[in-house]
């Protein structure tokens, strides 16, 4: 099972990655990590990039898809998330060869979808304990005893500088500029799948995991 994971940040795309890997042995690769994992390990592919990167040069697509090949053959029989990552039309169709080149093939792209004007008002609500790190919000959970810590009893809250109306808009036309250039690649293809993004853990869990059961009964 080879699927990539879509979704802005706040869409729950970090739970159901980390949920996956869980619960199916599924492996997220963002090349980010990939980078970072090569460089550290000092694998061919590291190797290169780390010249590139100490040139001053963008890693290039070559190197990125040399990157994905390299964790691809390191997977064996265990499924693989991709997760911003392909960016472009280019790596869309790069990732396409490297798994069939590894006799696997993609199965689904699945978006989380988010209203974003739901998602301002859940990630601008967010506060958390500054002692525990517990987490509250303005609107869903605010704790039960005014401006006290349920879990600690610290009356000292803080909140994310990031957790700001003007950052999440932002945020959100990035991706939304991100993935346009290859949704429509897949959707072509009959590969998106969306799932609701606003809907709890549980319902959002449940929806990815009949889409990916899905593919067992065809
Ligand atoms: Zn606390």
């Amino acid at each position: 099972m080879n699927i990539i994971l879509l979704g802005p940040p706040g869409a729950g795309k970090g739970t159901q990655a980390a949920r996956l890997e869980a619960q199916r042995g599924m492996v997220q690769l963002s090349t980010g990590d990939m980078l970072r994992q090569a460089l550290a390990q000092g694998t061919p592919v590291g190797i290169q990039a780390k010249a590139v990167m100490d040139a001053g040069a963008l890693v290039s697509d070559a190197i990125v898809s040399a990157l994905v090949g390299e964790r691809l053959d390191g997977l064996e029989e265990r499924g693989s998330i991709f997760d911003g990552y392909p960016r472009t039309r280019a790596q869309a169709e790069a990732l396409d060869q490297l798994l069939s080149d590894r006799g696997r093939a993609l199965d689904f792209v699945i978006e989380l979808e988010v209203d974003e004007d739901a998602l301002v008002e859940r990630i601008t609500g967010r506060f958390s304990c500054a002692v525990c790190n517990a987490p509250y919000h303005d609107i869903y959970k605010l704790p039960k005893v005014e401006e006290t810590c349920d879990k600690c009893g610290s009356r000292e809250f803080k909140r994310r500088p990031d957790d700001n109306e003007a950052t999440v808009r932002t945020r959100l036309g990035e991706y939304r500029a991100k993935t346009a250039p290859i949704l429509p690649y897949y959707e072509q293809r009959g590969l998106v799948h969306r799932v609701d993004g606003m809907a709890s853990v549980e319902e959002v869990s449940a929806q990815v995991d009949a889409i990916l059961d899905s593919s067992i009964s065809d």
